[in-house]
């Protein structure tokens, strides 16, 4: 008998029909291996994690023991891709000397943490000039994140480039900014970039209509190129249009609407990239688990959804 119990579905359960990586942001609240429980129990296919509180600069080295445990429970998990985000007290474009060589040294330090869990690519906001301009901002970023890799000599991993909302004095609110930075690097090999929807549409940059959508992606595609695209932060935007505020929301209830986000999941170049939510959630993740839900409607269609989610149903007893 086909199961007809409501049940939110999964992109894990989506996963021997479509392969997609979709997940979220979760907390290490408790011992870092737990975010992979986490995400395993909301049945995730990506994840994105801070490898440390990220409020603190200093925290105390991972042990062995975390280490092993993380390696395990990924595996356990089915070896999904796992992101971490680095603290956001990191500015490694500010003008205050102090500030400025804490940053360096802090990422370095986040840097060695994720390659000691395995963690492949490194997501860093590309920080505030605080009034010096954009050109000299981009400038001493790129100079501190140089340095920053160099002294980490970590050669296996990528740092990820977020786009951001331009909110204040940040950078990264222009896809020209994140060109400028990989043409200018020593090491352009090992950046790429995590496109967040929520900020490049308070940037100013209209995912939401049609012809916007494709003008947006032709941009980035002639400016960075799509290859670079390594994740994406799947947020809808409480903010307008241009209004330079970083505010996420929950999948279709804001500005960007189901519209928007119906033409970013079925872009086929785009499909195969990670996503990930960085949405307003409660202890219990039922959030995550709709925002998700909605997301795989928006991929599969209804009629779809319902043999898919009806099958699960029938085969749950094997
Ligand atoms: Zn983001």
């Amino acid at each position: 008998m086909v199961n007809t119990k409501k049940l939110f579905f999964t992109p894990m359960d989506l996963w021997p029909f479509l392969p997609i990586y979709l997940g979220s942001h979760l907390p290490i609240g408790g011992g870092i291996f737990r975010s992979i429980k986490l995400a395993k129990e909301l049945g995730a296919t990506a994840l994105q994690i801070f490898t440390k509180n990220q409020r603190q600069w200093r925290v105390p080295e991972l042990k062995e023991d975390d280490i092993e445990r993380f390696k395990k429970e990924w595996i356990n998990w089915g070896n999904y891709p796992i992101f971490a985000h680095v603290s956001y007290l990191i500015n490694l474009a500010s003008p205050k000397k102090n500030i400025l060589e804490r940053s360096i040294e802090s990422f370095v330090v986040e840097i060695n943490r994720a390659s000691s869990l395995g963690i492949k690519y490194i997501v860093v906001h590309p920080g505030s000039h605080l009034g010096d301009g954009e050109q000299i901002g981009l400038k001493r970023f790129v100079d501190s994140l140089d340095l920053a890799i160099e002294i980490s000599r970590c050669r296996d991993m990528m740092i990820l480039l977020e786009t951001t909302a331009g909110q204040g004095t940040n950078l990264g609110h222009k896809f020209s900014h994140l060109a400028w930075i990989i043409e200018n690097s020593r090491y352009s090999e090992l950046l790429g970039v995590c496109l967040d929807t929520c900020h490049i549409f308070a940037a100013g940059y209209d995912i939401k209509t049609d012809t916007g959508y494709k003008q947006t992606f032709k941009r980035f595609k002639q400016q960075i190129g799509i290859n670079k695209l390594k994740l994406i932060h799947i947020n809808d935007s409480k903010s307008e249009l241009g209004s330079k505020k970083d505010r996420h929301e929950h999948i279709g209830l804001g500005r960007i609407g189901l519209m928007g986000f119906m033409q970013i999941v079925n872009d086929m170049n785009i499909f195969s990239v990670p996503k990930i939510l960085e949405t307003p959630k409660g202890p219990d993740l039922k959030e995550d688990r709709i925002n998700m839900d909605i997301l795989i409607r928006l991929i599969v269609g209804k009629e779809k959804y319902n043999i898919i989610n009806n099958l699960k149903g029938e085969y749950s007893w094997i």
